[in-house]
């Protein structure tokens, strides 16, 4: 009777069984407990964190449906739930913390050692169906498309760290790295009245950056960093760095490319060792920042895609109907592609 009802209830996901083990089958539709919500999965989007995951490279515990950057409508709710109805279109805040212990307490809940990362921790949105609590719920603003959502997770990611370096109108910049992080904080750049110099390591982002704001772009290849970044500055170095490529050599780029007194935020998450000669941070008074997820910025990224400050759309490479997620995780290594994603 179980099993029956289970199997009537089922919804189609993508259950990841082991490392490169992906299954779209048929799963349990999530049931709700008081305060959660259940979403039907209309866009997901995939990211270098998924397919992490898919490599085995970030184990989870299997099975496993992977999914966190998401858009849906809800299904249903749970008993107490006042802030959503069935009906509601949201985006979803992927990442919530326990709110009980110290770091959650002093605003701090990005650092909360119990957090839980819907896609990673538990299961996510590469189904028809997810379920989550209702504060990770967000309604998205009447009359914005939903491919110029998709990335509010992101688009989060980015606001937080573009914020720990508080840029001022007229300060110059530079953004190491083209891939989605990069070409995002381009634009939350340009929005705080920054001048922005993106640097990649390849050419074939460039044309994109610069539609989207970009003064000026740069090869890793074509010659040195302290050079150009002094060049663009008019002075020592650009007065902020965002770091987004994630390689073991983009927190010595971002060294070279800011001035004495200027601020580095990190956030591309180099998980290997990487080589950083700190003489230069300490002579040169560099403020050096890490950036992890978000706290409060969900709504300040959602409001910035709504007043049209960020585009999303144009990062969007590749679709594919959840069926195809074979596919679309190839796509996601393609190097033509930037952000791919799932219409479900
Ligand atoms: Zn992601
Ligand atoms: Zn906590």
């Amino acid at each position: 009777m179980v099993a029956a009802s289970s199997r009537l209830a089922g919804v189609r996901a993508a259950v990841l069984h082991g490392p490169r083990d992906l299954r779209v089958e048929h799963a349990v539709r999530p049931d709700l407990e008081p305060g959660e919500v259940r979403l039907r999965v209309t866009r997901a989007g995939l990211c270098g964190t998924d397919y992490s995951i898919w490599s085995g490279d970030r184990p989870v515990r299997y099975p496993r449906i992977m999914g966190h950057e998401l858009l849906g409508v809800v299904d249903a709710v749970g008993a107490e739930v006042t802030r959503v109805r069935p009906g509601d279109r949201v985006a979803l805040e992927p990442n919530y913390s326990c709110g009980r212990c110290p770091l959650c307490r002093e605003g701090n809940r990005n650092l909360c050692l119990g957090r839980v990362a819907i896609g990673i921790d538990a299961d996510g949105g590469f189904a028809e169906m997810v379920k989550a609590p209702e504060r990770c719920c967000w309604p998205v603003p009447p009359g914005v498309a939903d491919d110029d959502l998709l990335l509010t997770e992101p688009l989060a990611v980015v606001t937080r760290a573009v914020g720990r370096v508080t840029p001022h109108s007229g300060e110059t910049a530079a953004v190491v790295g083209g891939g989605t992080l990069g070409l995002l904080a381009l634009q939350v750049l340009r929005a705080r009245g920054a001048r922005v110099l993106v640097v990649s390591r390849s050419t074939r982002r460039f044309a994109l950056a610069r539609e989207l704001g970009a003064e000026r772009t740069h090869a890793l290849t074509d010659g040195p960093l302290a050079h150009v970044a002094s060049e663009f500055s008019g002075r020592e170095g650009v007065d902020l760095v965002v770091e987004t490529a994630g390689t073991a050599d983009a927190v010595s780029d971002a060294l070279a490319l800011v001035r004495p007194g200027g601020r580095v935020v990190l956030t591309g998450l180099p998980h290997e060792p990487t080589p950083v000669v700190f003489f230069g941070v300490v002579r040169r008074e560099i403020t050096l920042l890490g950036s992890m997820i978000y706290q409060d910025e969900f709504a300040e990224a959602m409001r910035l895609v709504a007043e049209g400050a960020v585009r999303a759309r144009p990062l969007i490479t590749h679709r594919f109907p959840l069926e195809a997620i074979g596919a679309a995780f190839a796509a996601h290594r393609d190097p033509a592609s930037i952000k791919v994603a799932l219409e479900i």
